[in-house]
């Protein structure tokens, strides 16, 4: 059965310290109450990786990096790979956040190749993607998600895609406080299962969680993940806060 998964996304947020208060009060929280199978992820920058993976050590809280290079090694300045990743115990990415892609131009194809190496490496990856405002508004949303997930990740065979979690996010969702409705994700992640399920055949489709991302807030998460192929979300801003990020968590 596939998995729920609440999953917290630090961006370039919270010093050290800010990130220790956070995960302990995560910990704390999460420790006392019966969230069942649900996964609780957080993801912070790069340089308290190691320290938030060492005080989550034993508890409920899970920790990935926010994204990694495709290689494994060298003239790369500024990049960190998926050994180094794994060298101090992180074993789940994020890749293809759209900051990525529009910011620093991550493009299908070096997602796909961030892909292969991160489960080469037996991580599990949280694979981000969605339609621009002006794609939807010309109702090629349907379309881009599918080029998207084809040039991206549908090199993947059966076996590998076991390591993956998809995250669709509408581009125009994201920190803007604008929500897709439930509807509207509901018929996305619909025909994203769909995809999944003529590539790979029903029975894996069932399996991949699919997660919504976009300006989820306590106030929708309940109405959202209610949806039956919303498997959890993907969470930006609310994931700052303990008590939001929690309410969220206990939507399930
Ligand atoms: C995100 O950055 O993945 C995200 C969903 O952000 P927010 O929740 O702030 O819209």
């Amino acid at each position: 059965m596939r998995k729920n998964i609440v999953a917290g996304n630090w961006k370039m947020n919270n010093d050290l310290d800010a990130s220790i208060e956070l995960v302990h009060e995560l910990i704390l929280a999460t420790d006392n109450i019966e969230i069942g199978y649900t996964r609780i992820v957080v993801a912070p920058t790069f340089v308290n990786l190691q320290k938030i993976r060492e005080i989550a050590e034993g508890s409920r809280i899970e920790v990935a990096a926010q994204n990694m290079h495709q290689e494994s090694n060298g003239a790369f300045t500024g990049e960190v790979s998926a050994e180094m990743l794994q060298n101090i115990g992180i074993n789940d990415v994020i890749l293809g956040h759209s900051e990525r892609r529009l910011y620093y131009n991550e493009t299908d194809k070096m997602l796909a190749k961030k892909a292969s190496k991160a489960i080469g490496n037996n991580m599990n990856i949280i694979f981000c993607f969605g339609e621009l405002l002006e794609d939807r508004k010309s109702e090629n949303h349907f379309s881009v998600v599918e080029n998207q997930l084809k040039n991206g990740l549908f090199h993947l065979t059966a076996k590998e895609l076991g390591f993956v979690v998809l995250a669709y996010e509408p581009v125009w969702a994201i920190g803007t406080g604008e929500t897709a409705s439930p509807e509207q994700a509901q018929e996305m992640h619909a025909f994203i299962r769909s995809l999944l399920s003529s590539k790979y055949g029903k029975e894996i489709a069932e399996e991949v969680s699919i997660l919504y991302g976009g300006s989820v807030k306590p106030s929708n998460a309940k109405e959202i993940f209610s949806k039956p192929d919303v498997d959890g979300g993907l969470i930006g801003g609310a994931a700052l806060k303990a008590d939001d990020f929690l309410a969220i968590v206990k939507t399930f």
